[in-house]
């Protein structure tokens, strides 16, 4: 038997992914209106390069990146902008946004053109490449992949990881994208080992998607740098420390990075979308959402323009099953609960769920027991009662001292704790606070 990497700690929440990981991914209608956003990503906002009633094109620029932690912003469809506008996001707060009407032509902007091959293209122009396109985390977490790829000179950097785990519950975008084009997904991965002379290249899936370990698998079987590891399920499996620690047995300190210990992980959504950008042009403008989950008529897998409104895309979805509880941009474990479903799609956007009024109820927290299955699952070693505690509490410095700063806020905590503590929301506050306190200092 084949051997599986894993972790210590972590749970085992269902998975709810039969609804959508037998679909296969069709293409959203085009939209009449997007609203996009100008920061998508983590770091600076663009600065918008468009105004009220210029004509645009499909793929053209409209939002400059002006920091180096950011990320250009592109229209999604070919119209006129009718506003520039601040409206709440699906990132939880609010954002420029550049308001879009199409006008039905579906042109697309001259400069998407190929950017020729990997293997005449310089590490340096693929880094560019993946800079002007606009490529940011598409597993969620939005960084900007064009920073990851330029590490300081003394970080040797020999592996790329490429996070095709899917650990949280219900989305199957990653899983449909592997099975659907295996070949995008390792030419992606090819430009990043050559943007970084990595020697290694490693494509980590879950066991419960047997079906894409054996497409990646096969598609690899004739680059022998390049290995598809399988990962027990179990989360939070896609974090990518715990990625790397599966994956290559190495440890990333407290408080480090992945270039640390000489590697770079970066979502399988990610490394398609760095294919896209070097053999067609296109940069980040659509992307696979996953609609799921209770209150969904008919769970799916689209592709969906950057811009779209959530509401827009359950429509195509059937609409609403029943009165919705919760609508979650992401997954059920990391994703953001939203106010509305008037909030647009952005590059982030892996699944749109929408939970029914039974599930979205919150119980009300008991006291702890000091039952310690907080301790035992956290896949970082925390003690998430203490670090609670303290932040509750506001004893922000005690908090600190119990490496609240290491946790990754995947939530495992509350949601094996049997007296529903808000172990998460309290620690997430502290981490606010701490990091605040610093950056006063
Ligand atoms: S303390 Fe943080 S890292 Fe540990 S289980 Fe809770 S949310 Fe996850
Ligand atoms: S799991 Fe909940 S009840 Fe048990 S020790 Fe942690 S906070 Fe207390």
């Amino acid at each position: 038997m084949k051997k599986r990497f894993t972790f210590k700690g972590g749970i085992h929440p269902p998975h709810f992914k039969k609804a959508t990981e037998k679909i296969s991914v069709q293409r959203a209608e085009v939209p009449q209106t997007v609203t996009i956003p100008l920061q998508q990503h983590i770091g600076a906002p663009c600065e918008p390069i468009v105004k009220v009633g210029d004509k645009v094109k499909i793929g053209q620029k409209i939002g400059e990146a002006k920091a180096f932690v950011s990320a250009p912003v592109h229209s999604s469809i070919a119209g006129t902008v009718k506003k520039l506008v601040s409206l709440d996001s699906s990132t939880g707060s609010k954002a420029m946004c550049v308001v879009i009407e199409a006008d039905g032509s579906n042109e697309v902007h001259e400069d998407i053109k190929p950017k020729g091959d990997i293997n005449s293209l310089t590490k340096t122009e693929i880094i560019q490449i993946v800079k002007e396109a606009g490529i940011t985390g598409m597993g969620g977490a939005g960084f900007p992949t064009h920073v990851k790829l330029s590490p300081p000179p003394e970080k040797k950097i020999d592996s790329i990881i490429l996070n095709g785990a899917e650990c949280e519950p219900y989305l199957t975008a990653d899983h449909r994208l592997m099975l659907e084009n295996p070949k995008k997904v390792v030419y992606g991965l090819k430009a990043l080992m050559k943007a970084v002379d990595a020697q290694n290249g490693y494509i980590g899936i879950e066991e419960n998607k047997p079906d894409a370990i054996e497409v990646m698998t096969k598609t690899v079987s004739n680059a022998a740098n390049i290995h598809v590891v399988p990962l027990k399920t179990k989360y939070p499996q896609g974090d990518e420390k715990r990625l790397i620690n599966a994956a290559t047995g190495r440890e990333v300190p407290s408080g480090g990075l992945p270039m640390d210990v000489g590697v770079v992980v970066n979502n399988v959504g990610t490394a398609a979308a760095i294919a896209d950008a070097i053999q067609t042009g296109m940069p980040v403008i659509e992307r696979i959402v996953t609609i799921t989950g209770s209150a969904i008529k008919e769970p799916k897998n689209l592709i969906v323009k950057v811009g779209t409104s959530f509401k827009e895309v359950i429509e195509q979805c059937g609409g609403y099953k029943e009165e919705p509880g919760k609508i979650i941009s992401g997954g059920p474990m990391m994703g953001i609960a939203q106010y509305s479903d008037e909030v647009p799609v952005i590059k982030g956007t892996s699944g749109i769920l929408v939970l029914n009024k039974k599930e979205a109820k919150i119980p009300e927290p008991q006291n702890c027991i000091r039952c310690g299955k907080c301790v035992d699952i956290c896949p970082v070693n925390l003690q998430p009662l203490f670090i609670s505690q303290f932040s509750l509490k506001r004893m922000y410095d005690e908090a600190e001292s119990y490496h609240a700063l290491d946790c990754i806020e995947c939530g495992s905590c509350s949601y094996i704790c049997p007296s529903k503590r808000p172990l998460l929301h309290s620690i997430r506050m502290g981490k606010r606070e701490i990091i605040s306190k610093r950056k006063k200092k």
